[in-house]
């Protein structure tokens, strides 16, 4: 039996003036997967990140997000839903401090629960209070803690990745849609930027990630979806992937 998809996308298009940068693609997350997009440079890979969660309009498509259309609707409202996504170059505050970075992600979702918290008595300052310690604690789980009151300019290319991911696990999400987590980070943080994915992944996280290191699509992902000029060029187990001769082709083509 398959397992219900948790992102569900078809027949998504996108042009930029004359260049079809998606062109009817198709996507689906198994719900508890790591689902892997991969292709050449130029492939349309980041423009479909940027149509499943709406930061860009699809000029066509649907996408469901457990089991509900989302199309139309702005991020921040599907990050609420569970979904949110991560940049290709991570968008931390440098001149904020780590915790400062964390707090910002919360701040969405506080201005809802400030009034719900309002209503019923209880201070705000508890709710500060609960944010903080919830980002402390998420700082903990991925080894940023000792950087909570380093400014986020002072963190490396993977300490930055690190932060981006900590910052999406503030909005509570189901899946999150990970940009190049290895991209311009060393080997030993690679490793542990992996070992966070699978360890968040089997407390129930799904991911749909993009990436160029094979090794980390290889180890981590459960399927891959290849996109090439904005098709879909194929989609199955890592090892179908790896071998396929239209992907290989598509690669050496590029
Ligand atoms: P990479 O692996 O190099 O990051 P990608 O697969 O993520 O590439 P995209 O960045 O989505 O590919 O780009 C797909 C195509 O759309 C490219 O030809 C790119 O130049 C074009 N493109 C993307 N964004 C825009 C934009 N805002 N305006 C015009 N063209 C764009």
């Amino acid at each position: 039996m398959s397992i219900a998809p948790i992102l569900k996308a078809e027949n998504i298009s996108k042009s930029f003036g004359g260049i079809h940068a998606v062109s009817n693609a198709r996507i689906e997350v198994p719900a508890g997967s790591i689902t892997g997009l991969i292709g050449p440079n130029g492939a349309g890979k980041t423009t479909f990140f940027g149509l499943l969660s709406n930061f860009l309009r699809p000029d066509q498509g649907t996408v469901q997000f457990d089991g509900m259309p989302i199309q139309g609707k702005p991020p921040h409202a599907i990050a609420k839903l569970g979904m949110i996504r991560t940049f290709q170059v991570p968008r931390v505050l440098s001149r904020l401090s780590v915790l400062e970075n964390m707090l910002l992600a919360a701040q969405d979702q506080a201005g809802e629960k400030f009034w719900n918290t309002w209503f019923q008595g209880k201070k705000i300052a508890n709710q500060e209070r609960e944010n903080r310690e919830k980002a402390r604690s998420i700082l903990e789980s991925v080894g940023l803690i000792r950087m909570a009151d380093n400014y986020a300019g002072s963190l490396s290319g993977g300490q930055r990745k690190l932060l981006e991911i900590a910052r999406a696990l503030m909005t509570d999400p189901k899946l999150i849609l990970l940009d190049e987590p290895a991209a311009g980070v060393n080997p030993a943080l690679i490793e542990e930027i992996c070992s966070l994915i699978h360890k968040l992944n089997q407390q129930g996280l799904s991911f749909l990630i993009i990436e160029h290191n094979m090794d980390v699509i290889m180890s981590l992902c459960d399927r891959v979806w290849v996109l090439a000029e904005g098709h879909n060029l194929a989609d199955g187990s890592p090892t179908e992937i790896q071998s396929d001769p239209k992907v290989l082709e598509a690669y050496l083509g590029s």
